[in-house]
């Protein structure tokens, strides 16, 4: 279906046909949101909605595309009041679908106007968490709305308008008809499934960078930052994002939007996540993203990953996931194609464009097959049940990770497509490879939004036409089946082998200290946070068969008061002698003491060369492109 009825073509018909159209076209639905109060977290809501007299059900939207799950937050919803001419009207919420709301439009009405409240800051993750401080604002515009069942809902008109506060600066895919005073923004007519797919970032410090000025498409970088200083981007890096566009069009050799742009939000007060739109992506990092170079290296792939979604997984949708409206539940099972391909090419653009080293890219894959292959939830359930589950497992707590399993469709994903590759890699001799699929599955024509769905069968069909292979068999024993082991055939196939070292590697050092945590997974059995706790306990692990629990406190390592460095050299000394290692852990009111008898020393993955094999990792990370100069236009 097409997403977005093209706004040109919507004036022209406006001008041309405006005696028929009038009466074919349902008139628009009015949005107004007030944001002034959106340092206090709150945003001012009024609704004009056309409607005949007789009963109306509104529904606010309930299943939120990239999120995958029930996830609107219509519990943030408050102060609710409908009327009409004037008149206040009764309404009652469903009682078996809470998201709907029935009212009765008196006759003599030919509208219903609809006023709340929405509470920014009301808890929930992804767009549901915390997205708004004294300086900044991430609005989602499913958040802002009600609307009325039709027979196709995404097509219904809607003419937004927002107020911000006055000076602040603001950037979205929306497209606007002009601004009518100081942060006051009315938007052109946009369909509901187009505003819903484009957010709007804004806020008192902000900067726009154009990526490619003078192009069409253009390509924009907007930041947004509680303050000055965080939006001090480097020309370095600029140009590593003008060169990821670059990739990125190249992969795919066609694009699916009419311009790109990339919001980003850069505060440590909001949720950090990222959430993929055709024309735009909401990317929330830590203020210090592109100041601090070891903030940037911790987390490279966001962007590269989110702009990948504009391909995969907005154009081209699993038909399940490609529903008609808001409140019907979407099929996750795809999803180990919708986010498990677009985490392999999130990682592998974010190498070639340069915003992660090849020694980096290969530290991490280490790191995802080891943690991958040690989760002992891969004996009851298999990779397609994490992707059936997902809306429980996205909202899972770490702690019992390894026996339930998480969304590990991403990373083991990123493993599987990458056997993918270097499997067509090696099947034509290095003629084809994955790459060759992504242009022919996600590529030409060039279009603007729109919605293509697939299905497995698509997807194993177009793998065929790259190179025939038993993809189904393929894919059957990875996915489908329980795989006691994590996929390592892309690794090995790639020319590496996955071993050990008992040094902490470099990229593991720079992530332990930017996320704040102690990696000991593969020799105690746990991991910890910068105050101790212990998260999920690997079973069948040391620390596992003493008897420690995640949830538990470490409070002292050998008798004395712990800290990373004094429990990494007692795990040292152990290698050396027989006696066990002592840790004492509070468990609320609960002070144990454990002895570990763990002797094998530290423990951590990393990939080694395998020299009888050529080196098909870092020719998959090779640029495809030669890396654009550094001097960006900025504008705004
Ligand atoms: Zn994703």
């Amino acid at each position: 279906m097409d997403l977005r009825r093209g706004t040109i073509g919507l004036l022209l018909a406006g001008i041309v046909f405006a005696a028929t159209t009038a009466l074919a076209e349902p008139a628009p639905i009015k949005l107004s949101v007030d944001a002034t109060d959106a340092p206090r977290n709150l945003l001012h809501v009024q609704l004009h909605i056309p409607a005949a007299p007789g009963n109306l059900t509104l529904y606010y939207p309930k299943w939120i595309p990239g999120e995958h799950s029930p996830s609107g937050p219509v519990n943030n919803l408050t102060g609710l009041v409908f009327s009409a001419n004037g008149k206040p009207l009764d309404w009652q919420r469903d009682a078996e679908d809470m998201y709907a709301f029935h009212l009765v439009v008196p006759d003599g009405a030919d509208a219903v106007d609809a006023s709340f409240d929405f509470l920014l800051d009301a808890g929930g993750g992804y767009s549901e968490g915390v997205s708004a401080t004294a300086r900044l604002l991430d609005l989602n515009w499913n958040q802002l709305l009600l609307y009325p069942k039709t027979d196709q809902p995404l097509d219904l008109p809607f003419d937004a308008s927002l107020q911000l506060p006055a000076v602040w600066k603001w950037g979205s895919a929306l497209p606007y008809q002009s601004e009518t005073g100081p942060g006051k923004i009315t938007f052109q007519t946009a369909s509901l499934g187009t505003l819903i797919d484009s957010p709007l970032i804004a806020g008192k410090y902000f900067r726009t960078i154009e990526l490619t000025p003078g192009h069409t498409p253009a390509h924009y970088l907007h930041l947004v930052a509680d303050s000055a200083e965080d939006l001090e981007i480097t020309p370095e890096d600029i140009g590593h994002f003008k060169h990821l566009v670059a990739e990125a069009n190249a992969l795919f050799g066609a694009h699916h939007y009419r311009d790109y742009h990339f919001l980003v939000t850069l505060s440590d007060q909001v949720s950090h996540f990222g959430l993929e739109h055709h024309e735009s992506s909401d990317d929330r990092l830590g203020e210090e993203y592109f100041t601090d170079g070891d903030a940037r290296r911790g987390f490279p792939d966001l962007l590269p990953h989110e702009m990948t979604h504009s391909w995969n997984g907005k154009y081209r949708r699993p038909a399940g996931l490609a529903t008609p409206d808001y409140q019907q539940p979407m099929h996750d099972e795809l999803l180990w194609v919708y986010e498990g391909l677009t985490d392999y090419y999130g990682k592998v653009l974010a190498a070639r464009a340069g915003l992660q080293t090849n020694a980096d890219f290969h530290e991490l894959f280490a790191s995802l097959a080891a943690s991958l292959d040690h989760r002992s939830g891969r004996q009851w359930r298999s990779l397609a049940d994490t992707a059936v589950a997902a809306p429980l497992l996205y909202a899972a707590p770490g702690e019992g990770l390894s026996r339930r399993r998480g969304v590990d469709f991403y990373p083991e994903g990123d493993l599987i497509w990458l056997e993918a590759d270097t499997l067509i890699r090696q099947q034509t001799q290095d003629k084809k490879s994955l790459d060759d699929f992504a242009k022919l599955f996600f590529g030409a024509p060039n279009s603007g939004p729109k919605i293509v769905p697939y299905t497995y069968d698509d997807v194993v069909q177009g793998l065929n036409q790259v190179v025939p292979y038993d993809w189904k068999g393929f894919f059957q024993k990875r996915i489908y089946d329980i795989a006691e082991h994590a996929p390592l055939g892309g690794i090995e196939n790639g020319g590496w082998r996955l071993v050990w070292t008992n040094e902490v590697p470099p990229y593991q050092e720079i992530r332990e200290a930017k996320r704040k945590y102690t990696d000991l997974n593969y020799s105690l059995g746990f991991s910890l946070t910068s105050e101790g706790g212990i998260g999920d306990v690997l079973p069948g692990s040391p620390a596992d068969q003493a008897g420690i629990n995640q949830g538990m406190k470490l409070v002292a390592v050998n008798g004395r008061a712990w800290s990373a460095k004094l429990l990494r050299g007692a795990i040292d000394t152990a290698a050396t002698n027989k006696a066990p290692i002592s840790l004492l852990t509070v468990d609320r009111d609960y002070y144990q003491t454990f002895a570990i008898n763990y002797h094998g020393g530290e423990k951590y993955p990393i990939l080694e060369r395998a020299t009888n094999k050529p080196d098909l990792l870092d020719e998959i990370i090779k640029p495809l492109t030669p890396e654009p100069g550094t001097n960006a236009s900025v504008s705004k």
